[in-house]
């Protein structure tokens, strides 16, 4: 099987090629992702509109070069999938939009695609990883914690009460006038920063619950830096590499707490495995924290390459062929796009509608 993915949910525009052979493999045959950061990095985010904008200037194009690097026609894809919903709903409306013309056109079957299921089964597509199994999304719009325990099978564990990790990275280098997208920013001036000159607060570290929580730790840096003057770069070294320190004491606390319930629900499961995804897992720190408590209690550390632990296509395209394998129906050309879309929300009303 064979399938063109397209996602356009934030400000990646990204169309790939993907096969599945019988056997569960995938391939990428072909991908391309066109990053707007230089488009909206002037605003210090991202811009809904401009954005919007973007995916329809360069969609087509990066659909054409995602089939040419696969040297496939879009007749010799066997269906469609495109991101649905979570995300801005200017591109996605772009997205799925052109997903149903071309649906329509070819007459073949087409998937409208949950981002965040996209993520969460990339690591069968990388590393062919057996349910079930728990994924940590870290990005700049999501804090998940999820048991994935099948295709359209989800359980969400934990999420963030206020900001997502990613935006806790990009308000911290704000606030310290560091560029933007943050997290390569405050991560760079880290290294040689002192961890332990400020002591900033682990929000929901030993509670039971399993979510996160990452506004006050943004507003003990901007303390911080308000308590310095002025402030010289090695304060907001040390300030960077504090913030991190608070951050991997809080996953290792949240997350370790996940390991456990893990092992609880699935005594014997045998390749328990913890993926990351999302382009905070890009950080060192974090990478290394999440690698210790994997190894400590015996569980697989997963972590795709960063291309497709990112906002990619391939991953909506490999959305779509796990759902054709278990048999799941394509989506009718009504479809809606949704800006917002829990993952086992999908799940339940997946159940319920019998599809
Ligand atoms: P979503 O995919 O949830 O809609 P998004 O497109 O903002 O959101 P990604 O593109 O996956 O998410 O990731 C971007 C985020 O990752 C930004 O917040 C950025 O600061 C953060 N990030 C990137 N590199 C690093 C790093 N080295 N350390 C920490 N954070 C990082
Ligand atoms: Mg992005
Ligand atoms: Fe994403």
């Amino acid at each position: 099987l064979t399938i063109l993915g397209i996602e356009t949910s934030c400000d990646e525009t990204a169309a790939a090629v993907v096969a599945r052979e019988v056997d569960g493999r995938g391939t990428i045959l072909g991908e391309v992702v066109l990053s707007q950061l230089d488009e909206h990095s002037a605003y210090g985010g991202v811009v809904p509109e401009i954005a919007a904008r973007a995916h329809v200037e360069a969609l087509d194009t990066l659909i054409g070069q995602a089939l040419a690097r696969a040297g496939k026609t879009l007749d010799d894809v066997d269906a469609i999938a495109a991101t649905s919903g979570p995300g801005l709903i200017g591109g996605l409306i772009v997205g799925l939009m052109t997903g149903k013309a071309i649906a329509r056109a070819k007459g073949k079957p087409l998937y409208a695609v949950n981002h965040l299921e996209g993520h969460a089964l990339t690591a069968r597509l990388t590393d062919g990883l057996p349910f079930p199994y728990l994924m940590l999304l870290v990005s700049g719009g999501h804090t998940q914690l999820v048991l994935v325990r099948g295709v359209g099978d989800y359980e969400r564990w934990g999420t963030t009460i206020d900001d997502a990790l990613g935006e806790a990275f990009d308000k911290t280098a704000k606030l310290l006038g560091l560029p933007y997208p943050g997290g390569p920013a405050v991560e760079k001036a880290a290294e040689t920063g002192n961890p332990d000159r400020f002591s900033f607060p682990r929000p929901l570290v030993g509670e039971k619950r399993l979510d996160f929580s990452f506004s006050g730790l943004k507003t003990a840096v901007r303390q911080a830096a308000q308590s310095i003057e002025p402030v010289t770069d090695q304060d907001i070294a040390d300030i960077c590499a504090s913030f991190q320190k608070a951050v991997a004491r809080t996953l290792k606390d949240r997350i370790g707490r996940g390991l456990e319930r893990f092992r609880q629900e699935f005594p014997t499961a045998a390749d328990p495995a913890l993926v990351v995804a999302g382009g905070v897992a890009a950080n060192k720190v974090l990478r290394s924290t999440l690698q210790e408590l994997c190894d400590r209690n015996r569980f697989r550390f997963v972590a795709p390459p960063l291309s497709l632990c990112t906002d990619n296509a391939a991953m909506i395209a490999w959305a779509g062929l796990e759902r054709m394998a278990v048999g799941l129906s394509p989506d009718d050309l009504t479809v809606a796009p949704r800006s917002r879309w829990p993952l086992d929300e999908d799940a339940a009303a997946k159940l319920g509608s019998g599809k």
